[in-house]
């Protein structure tokens, strides 16, 4: 039987969760093999800790909430928080994702999107596009933004609208995972709702979570 596999490159280990987590809920009940790449350990989010308690912290986080969506599994890629563009280069993720892509043939691709606010989204963003465009790669892309409530750039891209309804509940939970974080998803958390359901008033179903599709 052929394996249905869905590949998410974020930079940071709520980022998944955050952006696609109930589209990727949703698919992984339809069975699709959600796997899960995360550039960075996030170490730079708590500067009083010791960088291995907190990469330890981050990483339990994330198996915790792909757990509750049902993932196939996380994998770090280590990139230096805060300082990525240099990271990436001396790591060669490129080429990391290139062989990722390659191996698991996924039948989509999420990633950050371009114009969000956060540098280190973006440069997440540059290296997954550079790698699809450097196989020649047919899988379709897909970018969410968690910064920007509604983002307008992309409005000439195709549009893909997910009803999550039936997997809302499980993207909160695994939200909730992220403890150490937990100042920062108080303040996303809104954003979360408010797009959920905004985009569902939009395209006429209850919550949804929105993607455009640049590849
Ligand atoms: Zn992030």
């Amino acid at each position: 039987m052929e394996e249905k596999n869905i590949l998410i490159f974020c930079a940071h280990s709520d980022d998944q969760i955050l952006g696609p987590g109930g589209t990727v809920a949703k698919y992984a009940n339809e069975g699709y093999n959600i796997h899960t790449y995360i550039f960075s350990h996030g170490e730079g989010s708590h500067p009083h800790l010791k960088k291995s308690v907190i990469v330890k912290m981050r990483v339990d986080e994330a198996f915790k909430a792909d757990k509750i969506i049902k993932g196939k599994g996380v994998v770090f890629f280590g990139v230096t928080d805060g300082k990525f563009e240099e990271s990436i280069k001396k790591k060669k993720i490129v080429s990391t994702v290139k062989k990722i892509i390659q191996e698991k043939k996924p039948v989509k691709i999420f990633t950050h999107s371009l114009d969000d606010a956060h540098p280190d989204h973006r440069e997440t963003n540059k290296a997954v596009i550079e790698a699809v465009d450097k196989i020649k790669s047919k899988i379709p892309v897909y970018v969410f933004d968690l910064w920007n409530p509604l983002s307008f750039q992309f409005r000439n891209h195709p549009r893909l609208a997910i009803d999550i309804k039936s997997t809302f509940e499980k993207k909160i939970m695994a939200i909730k995972c992220f403890e150490s974080q937990s100042i920062a998803i108080i303040m996303l958390l809104w954003t979360v709702y408010l797009r959920a359901f905004i985009w569902g008033i939009r395209h006429k179903v209850g919550l949804a979570e929105v993607f455009y599709k640049v590849r």
